[in-house]
């Protein structure tokens, strides 16, 4: 058993089973031994990668994107730019680089970086250190912003803790997480039977067959209220990108990643990535409840498209060695194709209420 599992078995041993929500909170936010406080999750040495890791494209073109929703805006001065998540800051620090090419917004924003983790922190005081003057960092992003905001996601909400359902024959219950009989491992069980139905299962989802698990993932409404909120007091955009279905959907998604490979989602807590699909659907509705416009979601493949990807991709095939230009094409393949991140990945924009569509969302309002 890994020393997180050892510390969760003795905590439900005291006081009971736990959600799934605290479960997934503890495997990767625990201060002693939780996945990011501890593990290095990214590249290849890493357990999975992320579509900046993937190319340096992905976020040079979202800080271009950066840069014109900033003009589409006014070009406010200050303008707060916040990354949720920001993992080793590569993202910021791509973005930057591209974005500095746009006259004067550089110059307005004032970065900041939200991230729990005091060792990923670290990492990324590393990447952007040079290069953005006084970066700021937060635990979180309610309070963080002051004027007009710019802010970016990437794969954030898929860390947050979800609750999962499901549908046994006695209605819908809790999945809860337990210590089992037998080796004292960790295991699944349920809670009693819900009075009402579970937290935002919707209509369609009502008479969903008995085995059925419904996710819900109250953070993630919470902070994307937050932000919608924000937005349609003090005007800007938000981007979050992500992996996960258009529509609310019952299914099962939570899953674990170490080296590459899928995990068993119980085993070796704490050194392996859980995650779980983003809802955009209920973030949509969230946005829209706290006042925001929203845009999408599109396609990630869509989205990199509109944006140029390809463009960009020649120019820097043009100027490559051969090995260099194979990376090149398996990198646009990757976060384009429709095989890869190019449709699971989809991306969604948050504007105050009767804002034009961002750059990349007009032909899809
Ligand atoms: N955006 C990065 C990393 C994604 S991994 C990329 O695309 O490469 C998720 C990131 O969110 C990590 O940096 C993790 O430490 C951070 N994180 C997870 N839960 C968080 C929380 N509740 N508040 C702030 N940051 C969190």
């Amino acid at each position: 058993m890994s020393p997180l599992a050892s510390k969760l078995a003795a905590r439900i041993r005291a006081e009971g089973p736990v959600t799934v929500a605290e479960f997934m909170a503890a495997a990767l936010g625990d201060p002693e031994h939780g996945y990011y406080r501890h593990r290095n999750p990214f590249g290849v040495q890493g357990d999975f990668i992320t579509a900046p890791e993937v190319s340096q494209m992905f976020g040079e073109l979202l800080g271009l994107w950066l840069a014109m929703t900033w003009h589409q805006t006014g070009s406010p001065a200050p303008v707060d730019v916040i990354e949720l998540g920001p993992g080793r800051g590569t993202l910021m620090a791509d973005a930057w680089r591209a974005a500095r090419r746009i006259p004067g917004f550089t110059d307005a924003a004032r970065v900041t970086l939200i991230e729990t983790s005091d060792r990923l922190r670290e990492v990324q005081a590393q990447t952007v250190g040079a290069l953005i003057p006084a970066p700021r960092w937060s635990d979180r992003f309610a309070g963080t912003a002051e004027g007009p905001l710019l802010l970016i996601a990437n794969e954030f909400f898929d860390a947050l803790p979800i609750h999962q359902f499901e549908r046994s024959a006695a209605g819908w219950c809790e999945r809860l997480i337990t210590v089992g009989d037998g080796d004292g491992g960790l295991d699944f069980t349920l809670g009693a039977p819900l009075p009402a139905e579970p937290p935002y299962l919707p209509a369609r989802s009502k008479d969903a067959p008995p085995g059925s698990v419904w996710e819900c993932c109250p953070q993630a409404l919470e902070v994307v209220g937050e932000i919608a909120r924000h937005l349609e007091a003090q005007g800007g955009a938000a981007i979050i990108i992500d992996y996960g279905h258009g529509r609310s959907a019952v299914g099962d998604t939570l899953q674990a990643v170490k080296d590459h490979q899928y995990h068993p989602v119980l085993e070796d807590v704490g050194a392996a990535d859980l995650t779980a699909h983003v809802d955009f659907e209920a973030l949509a509705y969230a946005a829209k409840q706290a006042g925001a416009a929203v845009h999408g979601p599109i396609p990630q493949g869509v989205f990199l498209r509109a944006l140029g990807i390809e463009v960009r991709h020649r120019m820097l095939r043009e100027n490559a060695t051969e090995p260099q230009q194979v990376q090149l094409d398996a990198a646009l393949n990757r976060l384009i194709g429709a095989d890869e991140m190019g449709t699971l990945f989809k991306v969604m924009a948050l504007t105050p209420e009767g804002a034009p569509p961002p750059e990349g969302f007009e032909a899809h309002v």
